[in-house]
C-alpha cells in the first residue's frame, strides 16, 4: 500500500514534512520526501491521505483493558463475573486500538489469564485490539483479595519467586508488584512500603532467571528506590520522589521507564459521581499528586528519564477510549510541546514496548503501526480525542479503519 499526500510526523521529534509511505506486508519499507522522486505506485493500493497527518500508532503505558469501562459503555461495577470481564477486556481492546493506540503495555488486570487470552486473540488476528504486552492481578505481598489461590498470597522471598515463575508458566509479559500502598485507596498508605528488601530483591532476581519483566506502583521514594535495587523495568506514579530517588532515576535512565498515570488523576478532580458514590476521599489524594507532578515530571524530563503518557483508563470516571486525554496533560501540566508529548507516546512507547528497532516510528524497516490524523497534532495533540479525526488507523500493515478509499493503481 502506497500512502500519497500527507505530511509525515514520523515520531522522532522533527517537524512533519511532506511525503509518501511504501507499505509492504507489515512493515514500513520506504518513506520519501517531497521534492525527491514520488514512489512508482504501480501494482499498489493507493490511499491518498488529502495533507493529512500521517504519524506512528500510539502507545499506552499503563493500560487496563480488563477495567470494565469505556466510552462505548459505562459500566459502574469494577470486578465482574469472568464472562463479563472477558467480554469487556474484549470490547475494550477494539476501543483502545480505534482511540488511536496500536500497542498497550499493561499495568495489571483483573484476571489472571484474562489477557493473555485476549493478547493471543489479538496476535492471531482473531480479534481487533492493540499490540499487548500482557500483565495479571498485581501483586502485594499479602495477596489481593480478589486473587484466588495460594500463589497470589504468601510472604518471603521463595513465595515471591514461585509467583513470578508462575507468572512466567501462564504466559505473562510483566508483573506488576504493589510496592508501595495507594492514597486513593487508603489514606496514607503511600507511604507505606509493602515488600520487605529480600522480596523484592527475589522478585527482581526470579524475573531475570525466568526472562520476565518487572513494573510497580510506586508512591513513596523508598518504594522507587526498592523497585530500582531489584531491577524494575516500568515504574508508575513516582509522585514522592526523593532527591536521591531522582538521582536513582537518571542513573538507570536508558533501562527504565516512568509513568505518572496523571490521567485518573485529572478524572478523579473532575468527577462528579451520582450522590451514593463518595469520591470525597480519592479527590483528597489527588490534589497533592497533580500539584507534585507539575514540579516532578519536568524534572525527570530535563534528566533524560523517559516519561510516556497512559493514565489508567478504566474506571467509569476516566473510561478507556479517552487514553489521548494524557497527551494534552502532558501539555499543559508538564510543560511539554506538543511534539515532546507525541514522541513520547510514539518513539519512547515502542522502547517501552521492547521494539525500539522496529516499533514507534515512520521509518524504513518499522512496523506499520500507523495513524492518518485529520489536522496537525503537532500544533494541537487535543484533536487525537475525537475518534472522527483518526482517518485510518493500520496496525502491522493491515487497514483496522479507514474513512478514505483505498483505490487499486494500475
Ligand atoms: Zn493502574
Amino acid at each position: 500500500m502506497l500512502i500519497t499526500n500527507v505530511r509525515i510526523f514520523d515520531g522522532s521529534g522533527q517537524a512533519p514534512f511532506p511525503g509518501e509511505v511504501l507499505i509492504e506486508d507489515d512493515r514500513i519499507t520506504r518513506v520519501t520526501e517531497a521534492g525527491k522522486p514520488w514512489i512508482d505506485p504501480a501494482g499498489a493500493e493507493v490511499l491518498d491521505g488529502g495533507g493529512a497527518t500521517l504519524m506512528p500508532g500510539m502507545v499506552e503505558a499503563h493500560a487496563h483493558l480488563s477495567w470494565p469501562s469505556s466510552i462505548e459503555r459505562f459500566i459502574p461495577d469494577f470486578v465482574l463475573p469472568p464472562e463479563e470481564q472477558l467480554l469487556a477486556t474484549v470490547r475494550n481492546a477494539r476501543v483502545v486500538l480505534e482511540s488511536g493506540f496500536t500497542s498497550a503495555y499493561s499495568a495489571g488486570a483483573l484476571g489472571e489469564r484474562i489477557e493473555v487470552v485476549v493478547r493471543n486473540e489479538i496476535d492471531g488476528g482473531w480479534t481487533p485490539g492493540p499490540r499487548l504486552r500482557a500483565s495479571t492481578i498485581e501483586r502485594s505481598p499479602e495477596g489481593d483479595p480478589m486473587a484466588t489461590g495460594d500463589i497470589h498470597h504468601g510472604r518471603g522471598p521463595e513465595a515471591i519467586k514461585a509467583f513470578v515463575r508462575f507468572c512466567k508458566d501462564i504466559g505473562i509479559d510483566q508483573v506488576k508488584l504493589q510496592i508501595s500502598g495507594e492514597d486513593a485507596l487508603l489514606p496514607g498508605s503511600s507511604q507505606h512500603i509493602l515488600y520487605t528488601e529480600e522480596e523484592a530483591q527475589a522478585a527482581g532476581e526470579q524475573a531475570r532467571e525466568s526472562d520476565i519483566w518487572l513494573s510497580a506502583h510506586t508512591q513513596a521514594s523508598e518504594a522507587i528506590k526498592m523497585a530500582l535495587r531489584a531491577g524494575v523495568r516500568v515504574l508508575y506514579h513516582c509522585t514522592y520522589a526523593d532527591a536521591e530517588a531522582l538521582d536513582m532515576l537518571e542513573a538507570r535512565k536508558d533501562e527504565i521507564f516512568v509513568a505518572p498515570a496523571i490521567g485518573v488523576i485529572v478524572a478523579t478532580l473532575e468527577a462528579t459521581p451520582p450522590p451514593h458514590i463518595d469520591m470525597s476521599g480519592m479527590k483528597e489524594a489527588a490534589k497533592p499528586v497533580i500539584e507534585l507532578s507539575k514540579t516532578l515530571i519536568p524534572e525527570l524530563k530535563r534528566r533524560g528519564i523517559r516519561v510516556l503518557p497512559g493514565g489508567d483508563y478504566g474506571f467509569p470516571f476516566n473510561p478507556n477510549g479517552t487514553n489521548a486525554r494524557d497527551l494534552q496533560h502532558f501539555v499543559d501540566l508538564f510543560g511539554y510541546t506538543p511534539t515532546e508529548a507525541l514522541v513520547a507516546a510514539t518513539k519512547l512507547g515502542g522502547e517501552l514496548m521492547g521494539r525500539g528497532d522496529e516499533l514507534g516510528l515512520i521509518k524504513p524497516g518499522y512496523l506499520a503501526d500507523l495513524l492518518l490524523v485529520k489536522g496537525d497534532p503537532t500544533q494541537d495533540v487535543s484533536i487525537l480525542q475525537n475518534r472522527a479525526n483518526l482517518l485510518m488507523i493500520m496496525k502491522g500493515g493491515k487497514v483496522h479503519k479507514s474513512l478514505l478509499p483505498v483505490t487499486q493503481a494500475a
